[in-house]
């Protein structure tokens, strides 16, 4: 077989001449980054595409994750979930917090929001959720926990760009904080990037202080701030990217919609549906006992035909290293990740991806259906 590899992502990168223009503006002005035009314009233009008031751009997620910890003070333990990139649970250890892992909903892969609430002690001070593929958290229950409890709500919104909740407005708005991944894997990508989205003006600029040093005026320090900053030419990129995403999502869309049109029959398969305010920034599917390869086979098959899915939330990051050895972590009470982490795979989904590239990998996943169990013999 000498297909071209298929990649589970691949970036949206629009054509580069379209972008020497902005180069030329970032070489005119020589200002490279500390709130220049392009990064004061993405700003503005983010948060209208998103349809939420106040954003901060960051030079990535994981340092806005970071950062939005910090200012809101959070301390002790914090509940999150053990099914998602391993970078949710790092931002917790990065500022000394204990992460303390419940169980997922069987069918949104998200924070349970009763097995938050049972894991609340005197110590706890925050959750953490995370919008797991960009599918919405139960926003209205992980609230009332919240409140019931007097706990900060901060969500990991990396997968969540553009995603609506029910009532058609951004999912960003949940929550005391939600923070974005701009990342080159990520649906919209400033090659490296993030964002926070704070409920008000005075929430931003206290973050946007801690972006940059803490400092407020060229000689007043008020916090022990990062540099979190986004360059100018990550912005400008961000400003190009603007212009390309509404087609980027339409087709993903379509990518989307195909799969589903091919794989709805096969049997021992489970793919995931949200029909309205997607992003469809990733395909899961779920490989149960009915399908006859193994989640692990199906994943070797695809990839010996050069299809490179991936096994995203495998393993847990209660399973990798600085996390498994936690003492606290020894029960392991989340029975329902565990499974969906031992079934999951995601198809790649990308702008690029064509019609006939999606026809190639059903190809793949429908022979195993066809003709089954051709077992290796040892
Ligand atoms: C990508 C991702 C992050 C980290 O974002 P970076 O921009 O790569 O730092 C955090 N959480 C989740 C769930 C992610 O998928």
């Amino acid at each position: 077989m000498n297909k071209k590899p298929i990649t589970v992502t691949s970036p949206l990168l629009p054509p580069l001449e379209q972008f020497i223009p902005y180069l030329e503006q970032i070489w005119a002005s020589k200002q490279l980054t500390n709130n220049g035009q392009f990064h004061q314009q993405l700003e503005v233009a983010l948060a209208a595409y998103l349809g939420v008031e106040h954003l901060s751009l960051f030079a990535n997620g994981t340092t806005a994750l970071i950062t939005a910890l910090q200012a809101l003070h959070v301390q002790g333990e914090v509940i999150t979930t053990p099914y998602s990139f391993v970078a949710t649970a790092h931002a917790l250890l990065w500022n000394r917090l204990t992460p303390v892992f419940v169980d997922v909903d069987e069918d949104t892969f998200n924070l349970d929001p009763a097995a938050v609430e049972a894991a609340i002690t005197e110590h706890t001070t925050a959750i953490m959720p995370v919008h797991c593929y960009g599918r919405p958290c139960d926003v209205d229950a992980l609230q009332a926990v919240a409140d019931r409890h007097g706990l900060k709500l901060i969500y990991d919104a990396a997968h969540a760009f553009g995603v609506k909740d029910d009532s058609g407005a951004s999912i960003l708005r949940h929550g005391d904080l939600s923070v974005l991944s701009l990342h080159a894997t990520k649906v919209f990508n400033t090659f490296e990037g993030g964002a926070i989205i704070s409920p008000d003006a005075a929430t931003k600029q206290h973050i946007d202080h801690l972006r940059n040093f803490g400092f407020v005026d060229e000689v007043t320090v008020v916090t022990p701030g990062i540099n979190g900053k986004m360059s100018e030419i990550h912005a400008a990129f961000g400003m190009l990217q603007l212009q390309h995403i509404d087609g980027a999502l339409q087709r993903r869309q379509q990518v989307d919609q195909l799969y589903r049109h091919l794989l709805a029959d096969v049997p021992g398969l489970t793919l995931k549906v949200r029909e309205q305010g997607s992003n469809y920034s990733y395909f899961p599917v779920l490989v149960g006992e009915a399908f006859p390869l193994s989640r692990d086979e199906l994943y070797q098959q695809l990839r010996d035909q050069q299809v490179h899915a991936r096994r995203y939330f495998y393993p847990l990051i209660t399973e990798m290293g600085p996390y498994r050895e936690m003492p606290e972590l020894r029960e392991r009470p989340w029975p329902r990740a565990q499974k969906i982490a031992s079934q999951v795979i995601c198809l790649p989904i990308y702008p690029d991806l064509s019609d006939e590239d999606v026809a190639r990998i059903v190809g793949i996943v429908r022979s195993s259906v066809q003709a089954p169990c051709v077992k290796k013999v040892s």
